[in-house]
């Protein structure tokens, strides 16, 4: 396995819509070596989900990983380690959510960013099953802010007030404190 290097904001393989994984491609060993060094890289920063447009790679397959100790982000839920190829969303509530939300490809800052609350994903799984997962709460924020890579988005695109940006150790100090336990 292999730490594998970030892509950071700026980079323009970022802003690109990746492309769909060939799901005979999904066995081999070439693909499961990525999926597992995805996942030692996700563990290696600290994230609880990384893209493979953020290690370089352009195509539609995302990791996402967290339980209650995340160095990040205070939360109730947990989520086993859950491979995302070829996703699609539906939305199930236009009722949003907000959260602070962070970005391994956008390190030391944190915005806050509203999302549809509840949402529907059908994807491939690493054995190349078809899946569909229901989310909600932090779960949704999560798959929408990884989904968002795969088709060139970052989650500072869809920050509406620019003066809820905020390095991460001002947020620490200044705002953090101001939220409800739901909101960071
Ligand atoms: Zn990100």
């Amino acid at each position: 396995m292999a730490v594998l290097e970030l892509c950071r904001m700026g980079n323009p393989i970022l802003r690109k819509v990746a492309q769909k994984v060939d799901v005979a491609e999904i066995q081999t060993p070439a693909f499961q070596k990525l999926i597992e060094d995805m996942k030692e890289s996700m563990e290696h920063y600290g994230g609880v989900g990384i893209a493979a447009p953020q290690i370089g790679i352009s195509k539609q397959l995302c990791l996402i990983e967290f339980d209650g100790d995340s160095s990040r982000y205070e939360l109730e839920q947990e989520q086993p380690l859950s491979v995302f190829i070829n996703p699609e969303i539906e939305v199930l509530d236009e009722s949003t959510q907000g959260f602070w939300e962070g970005c391994l490809s956008v390190p030391g800052l944190r915005g806050y960013v509203e999302r549809p609350s509840k949402i529907k994903v059908s994807y491939i799984d690493e054995k190349a099953q078809p899946q569909t997962l229901i989310a909600e709460d932090f779960m949704a924020i999560v798959l929408q802010h990884e989904l968002d890579h795969l088709f060139g988005k970052l989650y500072i695109d869809r920050i509406k007030d620019p003066q809820k940006l905020s390095f991460s150790e001002e947020f620490d100090e200044f705002i953090m404190p101001t939220l409800s336990e739901e909101n960071y």
